[in-house]
């Protein structure tokens, strides 16, 4: 029996302008169904997640709410809340709700990466229990250049210690709500001084300067952004079609 509480925060606040489509991205179907349904559906099946939030765009609870939680019978989601202007004021809108579930660990995912699933959540998890903050990745495949301001090679890291991070990102509770709760509070001293806060490691790292563990995700567990992330969506989605039980 597994004691402690986990809760899932899952971001779908996100306008998804590298799309270009007029519905964001969270919401267009692949095979007949929002993306947003495929990390919900990883998420209410696992037996590792008590409470599901999910985060939504301005406007779109009751969309969610009617479109997505109830058609498909979503249990496990206990709150749906609106996001903010960037995605970590989405997450910290969410942490409040997660807070309130009493949640030990805090899972938080991108609604927009519809392929996580039980194997990337338990090694995610193990860490987690192990060192507090555990975020997916995978080792890169492609030799990474970081550049200059006038768009020439500064340095070539060394790629067998490159990763690219992906979420879920998981953390002990009692870590992750102080760290937010702290960004939110000196956000205009972090902005001033530049700082990008682009996932969740980066504010545990930033403001805590806590060391982040990293779980291997899966090359399947893409974010999708653009159009050819859809294609590739597409061709995921029809194989897992007959592995994903229908949440109905
Ligand atoms: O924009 P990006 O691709 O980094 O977004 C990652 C995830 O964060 C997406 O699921 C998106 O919906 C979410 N997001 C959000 N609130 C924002 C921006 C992004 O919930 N303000």
């Amino acid at each position: 029996m597994r004691e402690k509480r986990c809760a899932a925060v899952v971001l779908a606040g996100g306008q998804g302008k590298r799309m270009g489509t007029a519905v964001a991205k969270q919401y267009l179907l692949l095979q007949g169904k929002p993306v947003l349904y495929y990390s919900l559906a990883a998420f209410e099946q696992s037996e590792l997640i008590d409470d599901i939030i999910l985060v939504t765009g301005k406007g779109q609870i009751s969309y969610c709410k009617e479109e997505i939680v109830e058609k498909y019978g979503f249990r496990k989601v206990r709150a749906i809340v609106e996001g903010g202007a960037e995605r970590y004021h989405s997450v910290f809108n969410g942490l409040a709700e997660a807070e309130q579930a009493e949640a030990d660990y805090i899972f938080i995912h991108d609604g927009a990466r519809p392929f996580v699933d039980e194997e990337i959540l338990e090694r995610v998890f193990r860490e987690t229990v192990e060192y507090r903050a555990c975020v997916a990745g995978m080792p890169v495949k492609d030799t990474i250049k970081i550049a200059d301001e006038d768009g020439f090679i500064r340095e070539t890291p060394n790629r067998s210690l490159v990763w690219q991070i992906q979420t879920p990102q998981a953390f002990a509770s009692d870590l992750i709500l102080p760290a937010y709760r702290m960004l939110i509070e000196k956000e205009e001293e972090y902005l001033e001084q530049g700082v990008q806060i682009t996932d969740d490691a980066c504010v545990v790292e930033t403001v805590l300067g806590y060391r982040v563990k990293l779980a291997e995700g899966s090359y399947k567990n893409i974010k999708i952004t653009t159009p050819e992330d859809l294609q590739t969506a597409e061709i995921f989605a029809a194989e897992n079609v007959a592995i994903i039980q229908p949440c109905v």
